[in-house]
């Protein structure tokens, strides 16, 4: 394993961090394989991994307690623990302490090394504000639950610069950042100011690990490296910059714990040569022009007052535009029901609760009329 300075504190963090958002599940259910995933984690960390990643809702609460059951057995000793506090869920200054005391309870831990306000955003910012919640946090600190305080966000970089700014006690932050979502201003300005840099989603939810067709003719020909994955190219990428410490991977299998090790083995700042990063930069490009609907499968947006399972009605149509077959999808699509695309009433309630600013409700009427024309019979 390799490992990077975290920012302003006098540690070292292994480069791959293990993001605790998607598990493996049992037959397609919501049921986390907590076997299998107990197995997988203690693997990351028997092979160098020390940094260890969840929230409060990740996995409706359970990813918590199953990481917490991985800990068992002297593994709690060998890592740094991150979670997160929904600010949404926040609505009086007792409620941060009541998250925070189930959250410890769930993980079953004495304390948390990294606590951050999940998917902060300006508006949530003026809510820590009001409820005093950094004031909180200082306390849990002094009370031994919490060591350091950070934020993951999605916001611009105007709002990103006015947060780190308002808080000289920031020690971390965490931004989706991939070679499709390369907007650097926040990276360098956070890392700039001292604070340890986590990414999440270097793989935009495994998407880039399973590219289209004429984005892995575009590796495969480049002459590079022809063992390079497509995963390993994604995260190359973002290890090259060298004010990432650490580089989340939301595992959902022991083959992808196995080769994300692999590459985080051979990473460095700086790897990837001029060439190499064209190639990049060409896939992006081509990217751009595949990818219509850019959800993350996050599920922020959910639920829905129809109960459309918004990021799988987009990732079907992703996949019939990508391949320019939507008959291909028409079938998974028809098994959704009453919750199809058409049942969106342009509520918006998703469009407030998603990070990727998509305007879903012009998507579903899209969606609606794609569908509607290779309907199964
Ligand atoms: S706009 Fe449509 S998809 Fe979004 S929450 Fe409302 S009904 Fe659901
Ligand atoms: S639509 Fe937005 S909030 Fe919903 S899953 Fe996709 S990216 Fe996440």
């Amino acid at each position: 394993m390799k490992f990077r300075k975290f920012g302003k504190l006098d540690w070292q963090a292994s480069v791959l961090g293990f993001g605790c958002m998607r598990f493996p599940v049992v037959n397609n259910s919501d049921a986390v394989d907590e076997k299998e995933s107990i197995r997988m984690i203690r693997y990351a960390i028997d092979n160098g991994v020390n940094y260890l990643d969840s929230a409060y809702g990740y996995h409706e609460g359970k990813s918590e307690v199953v990481l917490g059951k991985a800990l068992k057995a002297g593994y709690r000793q060998k890592v740094k623990l991150t979670t997160k506090i929904p600010v949404w869920a926040v609505n009086t200054e007792s409620d941060f302490d009541k998250v925070l005391d189930e959250q410890l309870k769930r993980l079953n831990v004495d304390y948390i090394d990294f606590y951050l306000f999940h998917s902060l955003n300006i508006d949530y910012w003026k809510k820590i504000q009001k409820f005093n919640l950094i004031e909180k946090a200082q306390s849990a600190i002094k009370e031994g639950k919490i060591r350091n305080i950070g934020f993951s966000s999605h916001d611009s970089y105007k709002n990103i610069k006015t947060i780190i700014d308002s808080f000289d006690q920031w020690v971390l932050c965490q931004f989706q950042y991939n070679y499709l979502d390369s907007n650097s201003e926040s990276v360098k300005y956070a890392a700039s100011k001292g604070l340890a840099v986590v990414v999440m989603e270097p793989l935009l939810g495994g998407k880039l690990s399973n590219p289209p067709q004429i984005i892995k003719d575009i590796f495969d020909n480049s002459g590079y490296r022809k063992e390079r994955s497509p995963s390993d190219w994604a995260l190359q990428w973002v290890w090259n910059q060298q004010e990432i410490s650490v580089v989340l991977s939301g595992m959902s299998a022991m083959q992808q714990v196995q080769e994300n090790i692999k590459s985080a083995n051979i990473s460095s700042p700086g790897l990837l040569n001029r060439k190499e990063l064209k190639v990049l930069e060409r896939a992006r490009a081509q990217y751009e022009k595949l990818i219509p609907i850019k959800c993350t499968g996050c599920n922020y947006c959910k639920p829905c007052p129809q109960k459309i399972n918004i990021p799988w009605v987009f990732e079907l149509y992703n996949k019939g535009f990508i391949h320019q077959h939507f008959e291909s999808y028409s079938r998974a699509y028809s098994m959704l029901g009453e919750a199809k695309a058409d049942a969106c009433i342009q509520c918006a309630k998703c469009e407030k609760k998603c990070p990727q600013g998509l305007p879903i409700s012009k998507f579903m009427s899209k969606v609606s009329g794609v569908f509607k024309t290779c309907a199964v019979k």
